[in-house]
């Protein structure tokens, strides 16, 4: 195949999209045949495989029975509690009916949210595939959240039951989640009523609520050897909720269908990650993310692979224990971050060369955007392709790739992720105009919907929301906005430049510049603040607080300590503020609107634009005043 065919294959993808995707869909095992491939009756909402009837653990786990059930469905590699395990598809089925019917004894079924609060273990991928089993929703929430923050999406997802961890271990020290867990249900307004506990024997202390807390390991050997009937659910019902911060508001519940996620993903194993069922994914990331619903669990399940769990850094016990798990695993397929490659390359280089990784074929990079220099190092070092790719935790897949088929001789270019996936009908559009720009024009990325299969289709709990935040932001046409920049080349290769709101990415993690901000303005001695995303070498960006103290209270290192774990302790440790400066007044519009894009600017030591619409000026010479570029 050829980049012309590649053109085709997309061309038909958006011009006949119920022939294409009924054939994708082929791929899913369904109880019953969908009415309509797509049911767009709603716009923007979409219902794809409206009608059908199938069920993700079924074809995650039931269906591989026969042919690959001695196959290892999991190889769990903890590099903090020293622990690697395997589970074959025939013991997975096990797990998960036991976990599946502990929930169901629990009261848990269809529709019923359940909170997934834990560290990389083989029983939160467990707890996953049993409600999905059931139909109900789980909700997983990255364990580096603090408290307050698991609060919100308690309050929020209405939880029957919330399942945890003693707690887990980073870099060799403890990091303890059921008081975190206590401490959040204890501030929210809807606790569920049962918190199931998965003891990993790390902390002894660990405090109980005896009528509350249940030992998992009591109820999975109560319920072992049951067996629980997959739920049969229509394409569209819920399978999960995954919340993702915005410039606005409280973080938004994503909600992801059933059928179409099923059908996106399969696909995209064999087109865009050109794997093969029986071959071995590792994705180094966390089941909190995207990435690891996606890459981790469902993808590489769904598709008959072995699936590397992975706890840990990546340069413990040693730079190469990454390249150590390839080579034990015969591992194929990789997928991780660009700041976990930059945390490699930091490193002494004899650790690439150590082990033998010549199984694998491509390394795919995504979450931020990826620099040449790292492109090359991997791919030098590795001898493999390093595959950029885009996408979002709205989507589920990727939207750009450089990996589709007909492309796998195409040259990569760096710094471009690659071209648009088959599926998504994309525009490069003015920010104000919504008009189409030009090959090399700079633009906003947005899809024309519907989208496609995988995609969210819904806000939890509120579709206006879901229409207000992705598909008002361009006059005319209705239009998805991904809020990132891009510019795309002649050939169709797409540029993506960085986030058109305000939205920090820190190691690739998505973070809310108004849930910093407030978490800030709650220090006693802070009258406001202002954060933003400024560029660093190995994390894309940290983050930066600008902060107004009370007239009261001393602007100095303690207050500037205290303000860093005021965020750390209400967001999380990825979210601590790198820098912060005192300043006497933040720079607003006349409205009373933040000029956050300028503060970022000259944080970064560049020119602000267009600043017609400031009320006071002062505030970004101080900005600027405080912002020498002493880091
Ligand atoms: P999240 O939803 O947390 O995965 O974050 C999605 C955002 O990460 C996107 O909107 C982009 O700003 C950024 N992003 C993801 N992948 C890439 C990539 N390959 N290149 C550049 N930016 C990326």
């Amino acid at each position: 195949m050829s980049l012309e065919e590649y053109r085709s294959f997309h061309r038909r993808s958006i011009e006949e999209p119920e022939a294409f995707w009924s054939e994708q869909a082929a791929a899913v095992d369904w109880n019953r045949r969908w009415d309509e491939v797509r049911d767009y009756s709603r716009p923007p909402f979409v219902r794809w495989f409206a009608g059908g009837e199938t069920n993700l653990c079924h074809n995650a786990v039931d269906r591989h029975l026969q042919e690959r059930g001695e196959q290892t469905a999991l190889a769990y590699v903890s590099t903090e509690t020293g622990e690697r395990a395997e589970y074959t598809y025939r013991e997975l089925y096990a797990e998960v009916n036991a976990f599946a019917a502990a929930l169901r004894g629990l009261g848990v079924g269809k529709g019923e949210r359940v909170i997934i609060y834990m560290p990389m273990m083989p029983e939160a991928i467990f707890a996953m595939l049993a409600c999905v089993r059931l139909g109900a929703i789980h909700s997983v929430v990255f364990g580096g959240f603090a408290a307050h923050n698991l609060a919100k999406r308690i309050d929020d997802a209405k939880p029957k039951v919330l399942i945890t961890a003693d707690a887990g271990m980073r870099g060799g020290s403890v990091v303890r989640y059921k008081p975190l867990v206590d401490e959040a249900l204890d501030a929210s307004r809807h606790p569920p009523e049962k918190v199931v506990v998965c003891h990993r024997g790390i902390d002894e202390e660990m405090p109980v609520d005896e009528g509350r807390d249940l030992d998992y390991s009591g109820l999975r050997q109560e319920h072992a050897g049951e067996e629980i009937p997959a739920e049969w659910v229509e394409s569209s019902h819920p399978s999960y909720i995954l919340y993702t911060s915005g410039t606005t508001g409280p973080p938004k519940g994503v909600q992801r269908d059933t059928g179409g996620y099923a059908v996106a993903l399969v696909s995209s194993m064999k087109h865009i990650f050109a794997s093969e069922p029986g071959e071995t994914m590792f994705t180094a990331s966390d089941i909190g993310w995207v990435v690891g619903h996606s890459y981790i669990v469902y993808a590489p399940l769904m598709y008959g692979m072995t699936s590397i769990v992975y706890e840990g850094l990546p340069i413990r016990p040693d730079p190469g224990i990454w390249w150590k798990i390839v080579e034990d695993y015969g591992v194929n397929t990789m997928f991780t971050s660009p700041t976990a490659i930059r945390a490699l390359r930091k490193q002494d280089p004899k650790y690439m060369r150590e082990h033998n990784t010549s199984s694998l074929r491509n390394l795919f990079l995504a979450g931020e955007p990826l620099d040449e220099p790292t492109s090359r190092w991997a791919s030098e070092s590795l001898g493999v392709t390093v595959r950029d790719n885009y996408w979002q935790t709205e989507t589920g897949w990727p939207i750009l790739s450089s990996l589709l088929p007909g492309l796998e001789d195409e040259p990569v270019v760096p710094g471009s992720a690659g071209f648009a996936v088959y599926g998504y009908d994309l525009k490069l559009v003015h920010e104000e105009s919504g008009e189409e720009v030009g090959p090399g024009e700079r633009g906003v990325l947005a899809i024309k919907p519907p989208l496609p299969p995988g995609c969210m289709s819904t806000v939890w709990g509120d579709d206006k929301r879901f229409v207000d935040t992705y598909f008002s932001d361009f006059p005319g046409d209705e239009l998805y906005s991904t809020f990132d920049w891009a510019t795309r080349r002649e050939d169709g290769r797409y540029f993506i430049m960085g986030r058109s709101d305000d939205v920090i990415n820190v190691a690739g993690h998505r973070l809310g510049t108004r849930e910093i901000e407030e978490a800030i303005s709650d220090h006693p001695d802070v009258a406001e603040a202002a954060a933003v995303g400024v560029k660093d070498e190995y994390k894309g960006q940290v983050v930066a607080a600008y902060v107004v103290p009370k007239e009261s209270a001393p602007a100095g290192e303690e207050l500037e300590e205290s303000i860093k774990e005021i965020v750390a302790q209400r967001i999380g440790r990825i979210a601590r503020p790198e820098i912060v400066r005192f300043v006497g007044a933040l720079p607003k519009t006349r409205s009373g609107k933040l000029l956050r894009r300028s503060i970022q600017a000259l944080a970064e030591g560049r020119e602000t634009g267009d600043l017609s619409t400031i009320e006071d000026p002062a505030a970004l010479e101080e900005i600027k005043a405080a912002t020498p570029q002493s880091r």
